[in-house]
């Protein structure tokens, strides 16, 4: 199966050399040479994210970080805006609602984008508001939320902190953490970043770290207080996802040496490739263009075919593996992955695959 074409909206295929790097030997996590991978991480994370603040790694998935970006800045009782625009977008109220926020959530039908002037009306009905918990890219979905304007509105608003699921954004579509006035964001090796699951990030303005040094919502392994601490002394503070850290050491430090102006315009160009493609084989992209995701595009299901036998004919046929519909959207679109590293042939493929995969259905 070594030459399955991999298109979902993460885990993504690994390079060679990456592979490579997930098969080196275990070493000290409390030794020298990890005080200079994590050094060198955290740096290289930081310069990608365009942020001065602080920056941690943490084993754990994507919603790792989102469960990290909630409990070390808010309290029990705080109120908190729920931005959601599909799956993920819930799944960030549902975090903040279980550790006992007071959310009030604001949805927009799936396959749209969240509009700043709502988010603007509905803050000015809650001014003490703690936090704004948004998606910036909704896998979902396959849409992008205007995460600068929706950032702007909050602190014109407000001094509600700006808590982001960067996690199928960041390190694929522009994201000025600083310049954008974000205070949490937070993302996870399997994406962009390409390496393996296992290590979920959060980055942290000024204003976040203050948030956190008075947030009393109860946590121990995810407590940032810990991980800032130990960095202090090059090491974490629990044993570390080390064959995903490996790679990740290697994805960060390519993306920093191809430029990171360079990797997203990479980005853009394959997720245009995958809109025009699409469109060429008779097929309309799920939500408006102008909010479509540059990092998993999602395709609307033609009526007269089933969506869920179209994966699984593309994988079973054609070695495509391609993402399907969530809950309500489940049969409804295709999705296809094109965070990473992503060659135009392997979009070219995936297209490919999906006109063969239509036409055998619609012929059989
Ligand atoms: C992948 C993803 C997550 C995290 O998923 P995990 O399975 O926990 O890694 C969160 N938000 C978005 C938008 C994602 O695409």
């Amino acid at each position: 199966m070594s030459d399955l074409n991999l298109r979902i909206p993460g885990p993504v295929p690994l390079p060679e050399e990456v592979l490579q790097a997930t098969g080196r030997q275990m070493i000290n996590h409390r030794g020298p040479e990890f005080a200079e991978i994590i050094s060198r991480m955290t740096a290289n994370f930081k310069t990608v994210l365009g942020t001065r603040g602080r920056a941690y790694f943490l084993t754990a998935s994507g919603t790792g970080s989102m469960e990290a970006a909630i409990v070390n800045t808010l309290s029990s009782g705080d109120r908190v805006l729920s931005i959601s625009i599909g799956s993920f977008g819930n799944r960030f109220g549902d975090i903040a609602e279980a550790y006992g926020a007071e959310v009030t959530r604001m949805e927009s039908e799936w396959g749209e984008a969240a509009d700043p002037e709502m988010v603007r009306r509905t803050l000015r009905s809650m001014p003490d508001c703690a936090a704004v918990v948004v998606t910036h890219n909704e896998s979902s979905t396959g849409v992008m939320n205007p995460i600068e304007q929706i950032s702007r509105v909050v602190h014109d608003e407000s001094d509600a902190l700006v808590l982001v699921d960067a996690v199928s954004s960041a390190a694929g579509v522009p994201l000025p953490m600083d310049d954008w006035g974000l205070d949490v964001v937070g993302t996870a090796s399997q994406k962009s970043w390409i390496a393996p699951p296992g290590i979920a990030m959060i980055a942290m303005s000024d204003r976040a770290w203050r948030a956190h040094e008075t947030s009393t919502i109860p946590k121990y392994y995810f407590d940032i207080d810990q991980y800032e601490k130990f960095l202090q002394i090059g090491q974490p503070p629990f044993t570390p996802a080390l064959s995903t850290i490996y790679a990740l050491d290697h994805s960060l430090q390519a993306i920093i040496d191809e430029g990171v102006e360079e990797v997203l315009t990479r980005h853009a160009a394959r997720a245009q490739q995958t809109r025009n493609g699409a469109k060429r084989i008779g097929l309309e992209i799920f939500p408006d263009e102008s909010i479509a995701s540059d990092t998993v595009t999602a395709i609307r299901v033609p009526s007269d075919v089933d969506g869920k036998a179209m994966i699984s004919h593309a994988r079973n046929v054609y070695n495509v593996e391609l993402g399907g519909g969530q809950e309500k959207l489940a049969g409804q679109i295709i999705r296809i992955g094109h965070m990473g590293w992503v060659m135009p042939e392997h979009i070219d493929e995936s297209i490919n695959a999906v006109a063969k995969t239509l036409s055998d259905l619609r012929n059989k």
